[in-house]
């Protein structure tokens, strides 16, 4: 079997809120295998976005440790977090949170010139996958000009042009219509799968989970796997 892409042993994490102290996660385990496909389900307020934060290292556990690529993400200082980040985490967000001074194009290029590529070789990248999401003619618009579909193509584009290891999507079609969002989902899955990595997404939509080769809930902080995909 081959070693996992992410590993998650014994995750908690509580909120304080005035007296009371909320906790989210729970002694959470989860295992993510290179090219897999995850799908998260979970009712609001759940801890789903926590975890995710969790596992992307822009946010820390209280107990537990996160392994990305077999490196210990948890415990590493904000600086060391935020670039192995960088490199090896794409994320895609329901409010797609594209900068919006930057066009579609300098969006998409930023990952990678962040992790030191130059900036008319990221350009260049950029318009290729911009064109793959089939945003090829709009590579100079900026993100106030594009419809919520086509922004959410250019957060996917985003995330992915840098390669990374592992893609975590919150609620990505949240935010969409029914056809904009399957069009999102088309392509994540067409990228997903002639690029290897592993996907995690977070979703209230049975149409993304049955997609996914897994598709685990939140509940009381843990993650249970649903076997019977009939009892969503
Ligand atoms: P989900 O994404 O499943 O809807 P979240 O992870 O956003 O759930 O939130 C889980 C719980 O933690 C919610 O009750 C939320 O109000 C609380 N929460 C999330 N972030 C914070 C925070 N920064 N401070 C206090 N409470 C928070
Ligand atoms: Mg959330």
């Amino acid at each position: 079997m081959s070693a996992p892409l992410l590993e998650a042993r014994g995750l908690t994490k509580t909120y304080r809120e005035g007296q009371r102290t909320l906790r989210v996660l729970d002694g959470l385990d989860l295992d993510i295998a290179p090219g897999e496909h995850l799908a998260l389900l979970g009712r609001s307020g759940s801890g789903k976005s926590t975890l995710l934060n969790l596992l992307g290292g822009i946010d820390r556990p209280d107990q537990g440790s996160v392994r990305l690529l077999g490196e210990a993400l948890s415990n590493f200082d904000e600086r060391r977090r935020t670039l192995l980040r960088r490199r090896h985490v794409g994320y895609v967000y329901q409010a797609f949170n594209l900068i919006p001074t930057l066009t579609a194009q300098e969006n998409v290029a930023l990952p990678l010139e962040l992790n030191g590529a130059g900036a008319a070789t990221a350009l260049e990248a950029a318009a290729d996958l911009l064109q793959r999401v089939e945003l090829g003619g709009r590579l100079t618009a900026f993100p106030d000009q594009l419809s919520g579909g086509e922004q959410q193509r250019v957060a996917i584009a985003r995330a992915l042009i840098h390669r990374p290891a592992l893609v975590l999507a919150d609620e990505p079609t949240g935010n969409l219509d029914a056809r904009s969002g399957r069009q999102v989902l088309d392509l994540l899955d067409e990228l997903f799968s002639d690029r290897g990595h592993g996907l995690l997404i977070v979703t209230h939509s049975l149409a993304v989970a049955e997609r996914a080769h897994r598709v685990l809930t939140l509940v009381d902080g843990r993650l249970t796997a649903v076997q019977d995909r009939l009892a969503w």
